[in-house]
């Protein structure tokens, strides 16, 4: 399934999820329908900070269908860290990075390579 866009109120949410969490990091899991991100997946447990990718990756169930993920960047932007690049390579092919101040432009799509995608807003 190729994903080309994002119901507006799952962006709407990813926001408001940042700015509720802020100042900890959040991460989710992202489910599409169609090519359009539609679904948030709560991961269990609280994930704070930069370097907890590889806790994030243990928690994925297996056998779940998902096609990328969306954390924040409480105080910086919305570029990838090298931690973050290594993350996307193997969670599937969308990832969304939100930032300070959550509005709704402070926010990007990347691909599973880091290079930044569009999504349309539906
Ligand atoms: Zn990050």
């Amino acid at each position: 399934m190729f994903v080309r866009g994002i119901e507006k109120e799952t962006l709407m949410l990813l926001l408001e999820m940042g700015k509720s969490s802020h100042p900890n990091e959040y991460m989710v899991m992202l489910g599409a329908e169609g090519g359009i991100i539609n679904t948030v997946y709560p991961i269990a447990g609280t994930v704070t900070g930069e370097d907890s990718a590889s806790i994030f990756m243990d928690m994925i169930p297996l056998g779940m269908g998902f096609v990328g993920t969306a954390h924040s960047h409480p105080e910086g932007p919305v570029s990838p860290s090298d931690m973050d690049l290594s993350t996307f390579v193997e969670t599937g092919q969308v990832h969304i990075i939100t930032g300070n101040p959550f509005s709704e432009t402070s926010w990007q799509a990347y691909d599973r390579h880091g290079q930044p995608k569009h999504l349309d807003i539906v």
